[in-house]
């Protein structure tokens, strides 16, 4: 086993939700869309699997010029991953060299943790004014990467844009900002693009669009830093399928409009009830809340009881989390079952 590497040899895998194919269970654990994606991003999906013989188009130049339209930047200046996740990994790997730093602040989507000790960073975690503000000042200390989740992950919060101005104006490198859940908050920072060499935005199609399984992401950076990045790409990193099943929903302009709707009335929905049980619910922006018992204890019961229910929720050890779940928002339906476990269960 000396053949491994010391760091991937002393690393923790990443641990993801659990996954559940039954269409019974109520499946809120992993932020996925409960909705269903655009119907032409299946009909492409099923018009592109004629095609599997042949390598996909390895830049999937179709789907960048696609989001270029949607999202107003040049697709000289995106990046296609096969998921987000695909798009920090060659971030990670491009910019960070063995013994660098990269920070964010705590708590955070935890995979950032699983791809620095992968390229042997050292990553630092801030805490957070308060419950969830950026600091006035930062301690970067050398960070070659910045990583912000925004809306942040696992609490919702949603900064305002003077703060992640100051992040981006005072870092020592580079600011990804992981617009994962945007399109819930209504709040983007893909227009400061142009104004801020060191920003590099990050979008999914596996939340707000209802393709999670297809594996689609994007990466928003300024070119020489996507010429750098495109040399680590995997070079058929997007098949066939998930460059056909991402184009489609992008030219679907009112499926894109009604998208985040029935997520947002169902998070407002949620709140109310939850905290007149005296719970405390933090204000989400995304497709989730987290909810903070009064113990440990009374958490892992609820996650647990509720599992065995069949409404599936996350359930966090890490520092000061312990004493939380995190329930990502479902249908009309999956809230009205959830709601109803819940409260038997309190009672
Ligand atoms: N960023 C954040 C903040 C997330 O919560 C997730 C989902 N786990 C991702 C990125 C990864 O999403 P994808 O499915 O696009 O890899």
């Amino acid at each position: 086993m000396d053949v491994v590497r010391t760091c991937i040899r002393k690393m923790s895998a990443y641990i993801p939700g659990d996954a559940a194919d039954d269409p019974k269970v109520v499946k809120l654990n992993q932020n996925e869309s409960r909705f269903p994606p655009s119907p032409r991003a299946i009909r492409a999906i099923e018009a592109a699997a004629s095609g599997l013989a042949l390598y996909p188009e390895s830049t999937s130049r179709a789907l960048r010029e696609a989001a270029a339209k949607v999202y107003s930047v040049p697709a000289s200046r995106i990046m296609a991953g096969n998921g987000s996740d695909d798009i920090l990994r060659i971030l990670f790997q491009c910019c960070c060299d063995p013994g660098d730093r990269a920070m964010a602040f705590y708590p955070s989507y935890s995979y950032y943790a699983t791809l620095a000790d992968m390229y042997d960073v050292d990553y630092r975690l801030g805490d957070f004014a308060g419950d969830s503000a950026i600091p006035d000042t930062v301690q970067f200390d050398a960070a070659t990467l910045v990583v912000l989740p925004h809306p942040n992950a696992p609490t919702g919060a949603v900064f305002p844009e003077r703060d992640v101005r100051r992040l981006l104006e005072t870092a020592p490198g580079l600011v990804v900002v992981d617009e994962a859940y945007a399109d819930f908050s209504g709040q983007t920072v893909l227009p400061l693009l142009d104004e801020y060499e060191n920003l590099v935005v990050v979008r999914t199609f596996s939340k707000s669009y209802g393709l999670a399984g297809l594996r689609v992401g994007l990466g928003f950076a300024r070119e020489e830093l996507l010429a750098e990045m495109e040399k680590v790409r995997d070079f058929y990193n997007l098949d066939r399928l998930a460059q056909a099943g991402a184009v489609a929903p992008l030219a679907d302009n009112v499926w894109v409009r009604r998208r985040p709707g029935g997520v947002v009335a169902g998070r407002g929905a949620a709140l109310p009830p939850l905290r007149e049980l005296g719970l405390t619910v933090y204000p989400s922006g995304a497709n989730f809340i987290l909810v903070r018992f009064r113990d440990e204890a009374e958490a892992k019961r609820i996650f647990e009881s509720l599992r065995s229910r069949g409404v599936l929720v996350r359930y966090f050890t890490g520092r000061g989390l312990a004493d939380c779940i995190r329930v990502s928002i479902g249908t009309e339906t999956d809230m009205v079952v959830f709601q109803n476990e819940f409260e038997a269960l309190l009672e």
